[in-house]
């Protein structure tokens, strides 16, 4: 779970939910994929993959996170929500309504940066 500018941004919402996964282990099938690449404020690249045909963004791969790609945890068909998620990164960001749930570990920033 995310509330980076990005996440709150791509979802129109408080947070992203990201489900990462060895990039040979996923396949985008199909010939409607579109891809747009853009430059986080970091100056790291980021680039989504969405549905030519319906707009959905399904996935992403971010140049911090090579040989790994992100599928939106809210773009799984049956069953949805099979993960359990497991950390939550920009809790700084996150409107102050929002209760992160017990369990995952927090935070403050981007999972790994210096100022974590
Ligand atoms: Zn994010």
């Amino acid at each position: 779970m995310c509330s980076c500018e990005w996440c709150t941004k791509r979802t129109g919402s408080a947070f992203g939910i990201s489900v990462y996964f060895p990039e040979d282990q996923i396949a985008f099938l199909g010939e409607d994929w579109k891809t747009f690449r853009l430059t986080s404020d970091a100056g790291r690249w980021l680039e989504t993959r969405f549905c030519g045909r319906c707009g959905t963004t399904v996935g992403w791969t971010l140049e911090f996170l090579p040989g790994h790609c992100g599928v939106a945890g809210g773009t799984f068909d049956n069953p949805k929500f099979w993960y359990t998620p497991q950390r939550y990164g920009f809790a700084r960001s996150k409107p102050d309504w929002l209760e992160i749930p017990d369990g995952l570990h927090v935070f403050q920033a981007m999972p790994g940066s210096p100022n974590e």
